[in-house]
């Protein structure tokens, strides 16, 4: 028996089933690849979501945490940090904003912007007790707790999970008149994601993301950006809404802002809208420790050079030019995206995402499918140019183009 069969049976014998992986069993990475049990390699066409733009073991990372990990790991924000005021001065200055909000996942981020925008509403806005409402987008993905999935139009992430929070609406993505309609005087904040990643990479109609910062400007509701996926880096840009040259009010980062070492986000944004925040009204336990923001300090030090993202610009235009040649050959119907991320659907004649990325890992790579037919390439950003070309190569094998 092997020892990945062993190690796959286990897992679904005592783990609950809320996830359908690739039968690999990974045992340790560097860079762009990761190795399995029995010593099979593997390009991560992945990156954990984009947890890992830095790639896995960057030594800068793990020096930073080693160092960390000797000194003082966890503190409480029951006291002040050696660590702490760094965080979020320099995270505040990367944003280009005043006030920084640090929690630990993803979803937590979501969550502390959606209380945020609230108490902003009835304390600043004057917005009635009780009725402020957010304006979101269809095929959004924001994360998994109860209030967050009361607001997908995803069935799987949301039925049977009620009863669902009240107090969002929600409009088609990329469609500026149905926004606008959706704000009344009750409304708090508009929460979208730049880039809609789990959707497929769908990239919204050029002029959308300024036509959303103009409306909420004037119609005084806050502009939340979702980049926990988008941003640092990963579009060739700090956050994905620079590519339309938009401030929002609220940034939400998660992902790569731990470096793929340890979770770390944070809700990002000025002190009129941070600062109605008073002691006791809102924490966590882990959010702000010595270990996150030390980590968190060598990501934002290593952003601030440009490099990454001057990276994922120029693989990224080669990587779209690759996939582009693949439209129309008859398995690739369509490539989205922006900087070193894709979104490539397959023609479903062709086999399923799920298929297509079973065939992938036999050949040594290792990608996500999403929505059936749509998979989903986004590499740390620190894969050589050779390695990405050799995992483009196995994606044509793969599609036969
Ligand atoms: C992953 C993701 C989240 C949730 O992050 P978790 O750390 O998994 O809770 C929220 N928003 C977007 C856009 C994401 O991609």
């Amino acid at each position: 028996m092997s020892t990945t069969a062993d190690a796959i049976r286990s897992a679904d014998a005592h783990s609950a089933h809320t996830y359908h992986p690739l039968p690999v069993v990974i045992a340790t990475a560097d860079g762009a690849w990761m190795t399995d049990v029995e010593g099979r390699r593997y390009l991560d066409m992945l990156a954990g979501y984009s947890a890992l733009n830095f790639g896995h073991g960057n030594r800068r990372l793990i020096d930073a945490a080693r160092a960390q990990l000797e000194r003082v790991t966890l503190t409480s924000r029951a006291f002040h940090h050696d660590r702490f005021a760094d965080f979020c001065a320099e995270l505040a200055a990367l944003c280009g904003k005043e006030m920084v909000l640090p929690m630990n996942t993803g979803a937590e981020a979501v969550e502390t912007a959606v209380k945020t925008a609230r108490k902003w509403g009835y304390e600043v806005k004057g917005v009635p007790d009780g009725h402020a409402k957010i304006v979101v987008a269809a095929d959004n993905f924001h994360g998994r707790t109860t209030t967050i999935v009361s607001f997908s139009t995803d069935h799987e992430a949301r039925d049977h999970f009620g009863p669902y929070t009240p107090g969002f609406e929600i409009v088609p993505y990329g469609d500026l008149t149905a926004l606008a309609s959706a704000v009344t005087e009750n409304t708090v904040a508009v929460l979208l994601e730049p880039i809609q990643g789990e959707a497929g990479v769908l990239v919204p109609p050029a002029g959308y993301l300024r036509g959303v910062r103009e409306l909420t400007r004037e119609r005084n509701v806050l502009f939340i950006a979702d980049e926990i996926q988008s941003g640092l880096g990963r579009t060739g840009k700090t956050f994905a809404c620079e590519h339309e040259g938009v401030v929002p009010d609220v940034y939400l980062l998660g992902k790569a802002l731990g470096g793929g070492v340890v979770p770390v986000s944070a809700v990002v944004a000025d002190r009129d809208v941070l600062g109605i925040f008073r002691p006791g009204e809102h924490g966590s336990t882990f959010g702000g420790n010595p270990l996150a923001c030390a980590v968190a300090l060598e990501v934002i030090a290593m952003l601030r050079t440009g490099e990454y993202q001057q990276r994922a610009t120029e693989l990224g235009e080669h990587l779209h030019r690759e996939l582009n040649l693949m439209v129309g050959g008859g398995a690739v119907t369509a490539v989205r995206g922006r900087g070193l991320w894709a979104g490539v659907d397959i023609d479903p004649s062709r086999g399923t995402g799920r298929e297509i990325s079973e065939k992938l890992m036999e050949l040594g790579v290792l990608v996500k499918d999403t929505h059936g037919s749509t998979i989903r390439i986004a590499p740390p950003l620190v894969i050589s140019k050779e390695d990405l070309d050799w995992g483009l190569d196995q994606l044509r094998s793969v599609l036969g183009a």
